[in-house]
């Protein structure tokens, strides 16, 4: 497994778990230290149980030797990231051709190559065409192994997935070498017959960002469907439950916020999108998705500076929440670092709190924002309370615990983590994303 990221090192622990021997190859020489230390580089819950008892039952090693790896294996996966290229909406590749490269030197014959990060449509043949350049003579066998997991939730997602979807080359040929050992793989699975899907390459890196742009499109809905709900005084709570029954539409990803963001949601709408123009068939309906969140964020900022008032300079804000939802230590392209700025900007004093995220926000916030290690310290002395990350810790604060640290009583949640009336009753100026007010 090359990358010991969330995706690498949680699917490598879990196809560990499933009984397979595997090493996971990680270049960063600190995070390779703190693996092999024990240490989890990352907050994911679970992981570093489940990789404590892999490494203990043998199945799981961690190390920078890739030739040694690739002599004693028959498959490879490339997990390495896949960001944004800088200043344009393409996947940034580098790390995939390189991983490609590294594997062509050394590969043994007959060895299957799975590409798990997400990758834009044609890249598993262009990994191919990387390796068989350099090693005419081997038989190798190709295919793509698209992520799902969410973080958060990423062990259960991998040991109990909807749809494992697996692209292979010579897709629909008959059975192939990669499509028979991906299934001794993932043959723990519970009715693993019914949980692998397999296609073509191409469909398999489709499925992947179809699937996120999708789920981007659906959130920004919810977020245009809230701000009509305040605007015409709907209940977004009320509409999306109508909605959600039905079968069709379901219930998941109707909560507005923010703005959606993560590792995966920008930049693989971006990708999407670049990859759909390159095409000849952009992608209306991503396009205006990503341009409708980048809005979204600065549009929160204005609001909460109007609902601040006129003297913001001399307002503290409180902010319970930086990573871009619960469950995670992740910063990367969380709404946090959009709004932030901006309120610091304008002048509000900001007093922020995360369970998991402020190590990595302190290094991307500006300077001046004051940490605080638990949200009542945050709450000490604000005008106004934010709560931009639905933490459930943030859900147990009641309206005696912040009434008694705040200056002021108003508070915008941006995630529907607290009842409307009972904030209303106890004297606070209670406002959430899509309740609309008709008295
Ligand atoms: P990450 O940045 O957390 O991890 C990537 C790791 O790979 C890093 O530790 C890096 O040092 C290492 N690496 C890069 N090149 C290497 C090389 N040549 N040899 C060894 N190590 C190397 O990224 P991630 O969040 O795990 O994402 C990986 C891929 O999976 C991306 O394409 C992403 O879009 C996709 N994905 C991510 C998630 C998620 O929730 N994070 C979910 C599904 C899919």
């Amino acid at each position: 497994m090359i990358g010991g990221g969330y995706v690498g090192l949680v699917s490598g622990a879990c196809l560990a778990a499933f009984g397979t021997d595997v090493t996971i190859i990680e270049h960063d020489p600190a995070r390779l230290d703190r693996l092999k230390a024990g240490t989890m580089p990352i907050y994911e819950p679970g992981l570093e149980e489940l990789v404590t008892k892999q490494r203990q039952a043998g199945r799981l090693a961690f190390s920078d030797d890739l030739t040694a790896a690739l002599r004693k294996s028959k498959a490879v996966f490339i997990a390495v990231g896949t960001p944004t290229r800088r200043g344009s909406g393409h996947a940034d590749l580098s790390y995939v051709h390189a991983a490609a490269r590294a594997i062509a030197t050394h590969a043994p014959d007959g060895l299957l190559i799975v590409t798990k990060s997400t990758v834009p449509v044609g890249t598993g043949r262009q990994v191919a065409s990387i390796v068989r350049e350099a090693r005419p003579e081997l038989t190798l066998h190709i295919a793509s192994n698209p992520e799902f997991l969410r973080e958060g939730h990423a062990i259960m997602d991998f040991m109990k997935p909807d749809r494992v979807v697996i692209g292979l080359e010579d897709w629909p040929d008959a059975p192939s070498t990669a499509r028979t050992l991906l299934e001794d793989l993932y043959a723990p699975l519970n009715r693993p017959e019914s949980r692998l899907l397999f296609m073509g390459l191409e469909s398999a890196e489709l499925t992947k960002y179809a699937a996120n742009a999708f789920l981007a499109m659906k959130v920004t809905f919810a977020n245009e469907m809230a701000d009509l709900c305040e605007a015409t005084g709907g209940q977004i709570t009320d509409v999306t439950r109508g909605m959600g029954l039905d079968p069709r539409i379901g219930p998941h990803f109707l909560t507005p916020g923010p703005g959606y963001g993560g590792s995966c949601f920008p930049k693989d709408t971006q990708a999407l999108a670049t990859s759909a123009r390159q095409a000849g068939t952009p992608t209306q309906l991503v396009e205006t998705t990503i341009a409708a969140n980048e809005a979204r964020k600065r549009r929160l900022a204005e609001r909460i500076l109007a609902l601040a008032g006129d003297d913001i300079t001399s307002c503290t804000i409180a902010v319970l929440g930086l990573t871009f939802k619960a469950h995670t230590d992740d910063m990367r392209q969380a709404p946090s670092l959009t709004i932030l700025p901006l309120l610091h900007e304008a002048g509000a004093t900001l007093r922020v709190h995360d369970p998991q995220g402020m190590d990595t926000a302190r290094t991307l916030l500006p300077d001046g924002i004051i940490y605080a290690e638990t949200p009542l310290q945050a709450a000490e002395g604000a005008d106004m309370l934010l709560v931009l990350t639905e933490w459930p810790s943030f859900a147990a604060l009641t309206p005696a615990h912040l009434a008694s640290h705040m200056r002021g009583r108003l508070i915008l949640d941006c995630r529907q983590i607290w009842q409307k009336e009972d904030w209303q009753d106890a004297g606070f100026d209670y406002h959430c994303l899509g309740m609309g007010r008709t008295r």
